[in-house]
């Protein structure tokens, strides 16, 4: 008899991806062999993106296009952050729907496929909020998602801090930590199974243990990770994601000045440089510590790449307190910023403020900053000509390699075109030869 399969689609950011991951790897566990093909699919699972309105819009667009064309005897289940928030809306605008998982139940796919089958309503499987989950840890699932030779590895969900304009509180609850042990053994097993690039991700990794009573847990599990998988391991890469401000402590600074393996790159969303706007954000307002830890990184860390983001548009954000922004973008000069307009979201404190920045304004502001950066962006990469840098080789398009430096996290970042031969997985020498805004060229230099 075949097996059954299952095709699943994930949308948002790498922390679903995981999750996504995560849902496949049971599936597989349990006997069901994953397919390209919706069609041939006997269940399809897509798991949704709640986090704004474009990311919800797109969720039921993909929701509703695999419900019209589903043939007869197919699942379709919606999980994540979507059917977590608005489950009851979900199955009402997508009739087709089957099953619908919140995104603290992930672990649950085995046994929501097998209830359907048996034909049980999808109601009976809708979680409110505040379920408590089931840890993931305890099903030994490997909490990553892994593409070529670099794999992001969740270490926390969920999150405590209070943005007034962010509902991921919300929809995924508080701050959940792995336990350390858990993590490193993911690690482990990444990187025996040829993995060169790890990259940590959580809503707020710099809160990582907080939950656990581990102070300054990030640190500690870098301290670990670098001790236990040296370079010699094959693991080459730690990358650090989603730094909340004022939580970068000395001994992240030092660790990542002194472990060859940590990538001196960081992202930390600033959102904001007006005081007042930080305020009204319910963020650390305390710019003068921005400007502070950022000198100490830059003088510690030598070529640190910095990457931030910004919400523009904010409830109340004047011509002013914008133009305050322009000039610290273009006074700190980061590596990368990611700009996004404010929109507004039901249920967040921020709410109460309404979205009153007309459209037209958000987007002239964020045209404006995007323009600022790019030319910063195109200077930075510009000082990367002549010099050599480490590529992680992930493609190839016609003669090029496709690859990323420290400087770049997958997705987010740039990419390295060069010239030359190389493995797809190697971590190879290059010289810089060429610069764009966002890319860099390069020919592959003599290993
Ligand atoms: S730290 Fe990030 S995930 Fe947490 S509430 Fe703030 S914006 Fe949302």
């Amino acid at each position: 008899m075949s097996k059954l399969t299952f095709h699943l689609t994930s949308l948002g950011c790498a922390k679903n991806t995981v999750d996504s991951d995560s849902m496949a790897q049971l599936l597989e566990r349990a006997g069901y062999q994953p397919t390209q093909s919706v069609y041939k699919a006997d269940v399809i699972i897509v798991n949704t993106c709640g986090f704004i309105e474009p990311a919800r819009e797109e969720s039921y667009r993909t929701l509703q296009t695999l419900a019209e064309a589903k043939r007869p005897g197919q699942l379709l289940i919606a999980a994540g952050c979507l059917t977590q928030r608005y489950g009851q809306e979900v199955v009402r605008r997508v009739p087709g729907i089957d099953g619908i998982l919140g995104t603290r139940r992930w672990m649950d796919i085995v046994e929501l496929v097998q209830a359907l089958r048996n034909g049980q309503p999808p109601a009976a499987r809708y979680d409110l909020p505040n379920a408590p989950t089931v840890d993931c840890d305890e099903r030994g699932t490997l909490r990553a998602s892994v593409s070529g030779s670099s794999a992001y590895l969740k270490i926390a969900d969920g999150c405590r801090r209070p943005c007034a304009f962010c509902a991921i509180p919300l929809i995924k609850g508080t701050l959940v930590s792995r336990p350390l042990e858990a993590i490193l053994a993911d690690a482990h097993a990444l990187v025996k199974s040829g993995v060169r690039e790890l990259i940590l991700i959580a809503q707020d990794t710099t809160d990582y243990g907080h939950d656990l009573g581990i102070k300054d847990g990030l640190s500690l599990l870098l301290d670990r990770l670098t001790q236990e998988l040296p370079i010699e391991s094959g693991l080459q890469w730690i990358r650090v994601l989603y730094a909340y401000p004022g939580y970068v402590t000395e001994r992240l600074i030092e660790l990542m000045a002194t472990r060859p393996q940590i990538l001196p790159y960081l992202d930390m969303p600033l959102q904001h440089a007006h005081p007042d706007v930080l305020r009204r954000m319910r963020r650390p307002a305390n710019v003068e510590w921005v400007y502070r830890t950022i000198a100490t990184m830059r003088a510690a860390i030598p070529n640190l790449a910095l990457r931030t983001t910004f919400i523009v548009g904010y409830p109340g954000e004047t011509e002013h307190e914008f133009q305050t922004l322009l000039d610290f973008v273009r006074e700190m000069r980061f590596d990368r910023v990611g700009t996004f307009q404010f929109s507004y979201e039901e249920g967040t404190a921020s709410a109460a403020l309404g979205d009153p920045i007309p459209a037209e304004v958000k987007e002239e502001r964020y045209q404006r900053l995007m323009e600022l950066q790019q030319n910063i962006s195109l200077q930075i990469n510009q000082t990367f000509v002549g010099r050599k840098l480490d590529v992680l080789i992930e493609g190839r398009k016609k003669n090029l390699l496709i690859g990323r430096s420290y400087r770049d996290a997958p997705e987010i970042d740039g990419l390295v075109f060069l010239e030359g031969k190389a493995g797809i997985g190697e971590i190879i020498p290059a010289h810089i030869t060429g610069a764009m805004a966002y890319d860099l060229t390069g020919v592959v230099a003599a290993r």
